[in-house]
């Protein structure tokens, strides 16, 4: 599982507190040209600013929600994408900006009025994209048999491969965060800082 260092969108510090995410992807190399500017194997020195100033404190967070929401651009589109996360979260804004599926939010992918609202929307009572937050082998058994499990940054709980297989599941790491922050707008940028703990 990748972690997000070695990636090229970072969060660089300013003074006072406030920092950029700044993409480092030099556009030329194979990883580049291969729409996987994230793994840039010649990250530029001085990158290209894509963000206004935000507070350092939630700058991490917004990155996250940014690779969590690269990853499900990846994906093949569905009508409903489960995203473990919080309801007024930034992964959440985001999500509901970007996605045209139908999203549905939940920090326990256990939870009853979660399942109860997918048995109704889905035959298989499941979807077929999950978003996940740390817990990646929660999402696995949450998804629906030959489903997606998106995974933005380091995974605290991985499963098994012989669940992965078992399930046919694919898990989905992020390749162009960059492109993704572009195709944010500047309302939908700024309502994500806000919401952002
Ligand atoms: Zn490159």
């Amino acid at each position: 599982m990748n972690s997000t260092q070695g990636r090229s969108l970072e969060v660089h510090r300013l003074p006072h507190g406030s920092a950029v995410l700044v993409d480092g992807a030099c556009g030329s190399c194979g990883s580049c040209m291969a729409g996987a500017g994230l793994h840039c194997t010649r990250p530029l020195a001085e990158g290209r600013v894509l963000t206004e100033p935000v507070p350092l404190a939630v700058a991490e967070e917004l990155l996250a929600a940014i690779f969590a929401v690269a990853a499900l651009a990846e994906v093949p589109e569905t009508d409903t994408v489960v995203v473990a996360a919080q309801d007024s979260s930034s992964l959440a804004v985001l999500v509901r900006a970007i996605s045209p599926s139908r999203v549905l939010l939940a920090t326990d992918l256990r939870d009853d009025t979660l399942r109860a609202e997918l048995s109704r929307l889905e035959p298989s009572g499941r979807a077929r994209v999950v978003v996940a937050g740390g817990d990646v082998r929660a999402a696995v058994r949450a998804v629906r048999r030959g489903g997606y499990v998106c995974v933005g940054g380091p995974a605290l709980d991985l499963p098994s491969v012989t669940e992965l297989v078992q399930r046919e599941v694919s898990l989905v790491s992020p390749r162009d965060a960059a492109a993704v922050l572009d195709r944010v707008s500047a309302q939908v940028w700024s309502a994500a800082v806000a919401a952002a703990a």
